[in-house]
């Protein structure tokens, strides 16, 4: 019932109110909260590792990231739309601890423009565990897979569970990231045939990678990882 009339909140704010760029505040265009020079100059991964999607040179021919080559990640493959960079950054840190949803929904809007080839099943956003999730009010990970779900007329699943509340992963190197995070999700259905795991950011890929794990473990074999911004 509230989200229905949020929704209708929201829709109605949207056409009352006439675009604005959530970056510098003129007009926004092309039906989005963004200007177009803002637009332009966004951080988009163009050359990216296609395990772990971290920014590779322009024209490298390798399409994997030295690391990957070593050790590839448990995703079949990955994916993220931007750079960890300005103004992306901004708006992920104005979405996740500032309460901004209208940032949220201009990156939903901007993942649109670049949907991966591997998207062509149910999405299953990261959760947050749910002591998290009630002092924050809302799963950021969920609002950007809502609309993408919509956008693209796929489900999305709700079978990823967080069991464990984790430290802060930004405050740990990549070893104890991993130590954190191990048994950090639990799975609370049987997988579909296939998933893509969408989160806001990809840092080292270590919690993607144990959200991958869980539902490995659970039998699924076909999962891919889409983020909006990967830290290069
Ligand atoms: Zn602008
Ligand atoms: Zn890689």
């Amino acid at each position: 019932m509230f989200d229905a009339i949020a929704a209708a909140l929201t829709r109605w704010s949207h056409q009352a109110l006439p675009l604005r760029c959530l970056v510098c505040q003129a007009p926004g265009s092309n039906g989005l909260d963004l200007c177009a020079a803002c637009h332009a100059a966004l951080p988009w991964n163009g050359t990216a590792c296609r395990l772990c999607a971290l920014p590779l040179p322009e024209g490298e021919a390798s399409p994997h990231c030295g690391l990957c080559q070593h050790e590839p990640p448990r995703a079949a493959a990955a994916a993220a739309v931007f750079r960890y960079a300005a103004p992306v950054d901004q708006l992920l840190v104005r979405f996740k601890f500032h309460q901004d949803l209208a940032a949220g929904r201009l990156l939903s809007q901007l993942m649109l423009q670049q949907v991966p080839a591997f998207v062509t099943g149910p999405l299953a956003p990261v959760p947050l565990h749910r002591q998290r999730l009630r002092s924050r009010g809302y799963d950021q990970a969920l609002e950007l897979t809502r609309p993408l779900a919509r956008a693209l007329r796929q489900p999305v699943w709700h079978g990823l569970y967080r069991d464990r509340l984790t430290d802060a992963q930004s405050r740990l190197d990549a070893e104890a990231r991993r130590c954190n995070l191990r048994d950090a999700f639990d799975v609370t259905a049987p997988p579909p045939a296939r998933l893509t795991v969408v989160d806001d950011v990809m840092t080292t890929g270590a919690t993607l990678d144990a959200a991958v794990h869980a539902l490995q473990r659970a039998g699924l074999v076909d999962v891919a990882v889409w983020v909006c911004a990967r830290v290069p």
